[in-house]
């Protein structure tokens, strides 16, 4: 029995080349289950501490995603990390000049190649995991136990979800509406400061703006409406010349002659680059440096090119000052009316200027994220007092960023998604401000949470 399990394991997990080598869904496995030394040598011989893997990327782009590690010096590194069996896979792959790799910080590979092969650049650390695992090869590989809800969401439960899931419902709302608290009065001092610095209409458009590009594209969108402000756009009734302005200014306006583009989307493209060199010299000095946008791993309908499509459609006069009417009085309903109501011929069907089609046709801004936004941006700004806002947001909708809610939920509960008592908006709120305030930030053994809530 020994010895055909062993033998299952040499044929399906290991290659022979010369030395065994793992295959690397078995490496990402053992890296989301932490089963390696920490701290870890990289190949300079520099301690590495991990504080948390990253979330595990089943889409393209690196594996892991926002991964957190403090180097010699202490100084903590967030970005994300690419697995492979050799080191010489980096090159083999094509990652170096791949955008979507830019924000790779670590590279983990099961055995270094002896072969010269280029090599990431300098500020990647590389690990070389063959003799830095925490156990035996074939003992760990018997311990994976993940869930498929922990396998999808790239998340495992940590050391406080079995104090939190034994609260009663009361004291668990209660204790995340009170986390939900403190991430509002912080969004609503930064809101408050925006408008002291540049104004109300222009702290609204930056907050879309950083809303729409969620965690991924979040600066590239906050810098494009910083050089882009809204007033500039609200006097062009044109909604092509809006859209000229928007993606050029981005760097996301590809020039027809010279880009292979889909046959649908070159007449559309066609009209907004002519429209563009005409515009060109005024915004040279504004436009987004090549390289800024992460394109790769988001989702077609998150797409980058569809949500400025939504800038573009939001920034029309008319409807722009219904939005900022409702952001003032706080009217949740309304504020999701217009958001449910944007849309484009184009972007309606389409994820970028390649082609990628839409299996169906999508809102530029879905529910999920419409609700988001009330809470990044109607809320930190509305002109309503704490107390007021606190007894509408009770009926709002409790939707939100799902899959950083699930990885949250996965983490602080262990369980794939907020129990029933956990459908406020608020205590949403809350368990997102717990996961990134702590758990993003440091692994469980550091973490003084379980101590909190026994003394609480
Ligand atoms: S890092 Fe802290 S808050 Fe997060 S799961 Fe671990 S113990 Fe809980």
């Amino acid at each position: 029995m020994g010895l055909g399990y062993r033998r299952w394991v040499s044929a399906n997990l290991l290659r022979e080349e010369p030395g065994p080598v793992l295959s690397e869904s078995i490496l990402q496995r053992i890296w989301f289950e932490q089963l390696v030394r920490n701290p870890l040598a990289a190949v300079t011989g520099e301690a590495i501490r991990l504080h948390h893997p990253g979330i595990w990327n089943h889409r393209p782009g690196p594996d892991f995603l926002r991964a957190s590690f403090s180097g010699a010096d202490g100084r903590i590194f967030t970005g994300d990390v690419e697995i492979h069996r050799h080191s010489s896979d980096w090159h083999a792959h094509r990652h170096s000049g791949n955008a979507a790799y830019g924000n790779v910080v670590l590279h983990a590979f099961w055995q270094a190649n002896p072969m010269f092969s280029p090599e990431p650049p300098w500020e990647v650390r590389q690990v070389a995991l063959e003799h830095q695992l925490s156990a035996p090869l074939t003992e760990l590989i018997s311990l994976f136990r993940s869930s498929p809800a922990e396998i999808q969401t790239g998340e495992k439960p940590g050391r406080c979800h079995p104090v939190l899931l034994a609260l009663s419902p009361d004291k668990l709302g209660e204790f995340l509406e009170e986390a939900g608290w403190h991430r509002l009065r912080q969004r609503r001092a930064l809101a408050r400061a925006r408008v002291v610095s540049f104004g109300l209409e222009q702290a609204v458009w930056v907050g879309l703006a950083e809303g729409l590009g969620f965690s991924e594209n979040r600066e590239p969108f906050a810098a494009l409406a910083r050089a882009v402000p809204v007033r500039n756009l609200l006097e062009i009734p044109d909604p092509i010349e809006r859209a000229a302005i928007l993606y050029g200014t981005a760097g996301l306006l590809p020039d027809p002659t010279r880009t292979k583009v889909s046959d649908g989307a070159l007449p559309l493209l066609r009209r907004l680059w002519r429209l563009w060199w005409t515009k060109r010299e005024d915004w040279r000095p504004y436009i987004l440096p090549a390289g800024i946008w992460r394109l790769g791993g988001t989702r077609p309908n998150n797409s980058p090119f569809r949500r400025l499509a939504a800038l573009v459609k939001i920034s029309y006069q008319y409807d722009w000052q219904r939005l900022m009417e409702t952001v003032r009085n706080g009217d949740a309903d309304c504020f999701l009316r217009i958001f449910g109501s944007l849309s484009d011929e184009f972007w309606d069907r389409h994820a970028g200027w390649d082609g990628r089609i839409l299996s169906s046709s999508s809102k530029l801004v879905g529910t999920d994220r419409a609700v988001a936004l009330l809470f990044q941006v109607l809320a930190p700004l509305t002109e309503l007092t704490e107390g007021e806002l606190g007894a509408r947001m009770e009926n709002w909708p409790a939707g939100g960023d799902a899959g950083l809610l699930r990885s949250a939920s996965v983490r602080l509960l262990g369980v794939p998604f907020p129990p029933p008592d956990v459908r406020t908006h608020l205590a949403r709120e809350g368990l997102l401000q717990i996961y990134k305030d702590f758990c993003r930030a440091k692994p469980c053994s550091g973490c003084s949470m379980v101590e909190f809530l026994e003394n609480r």
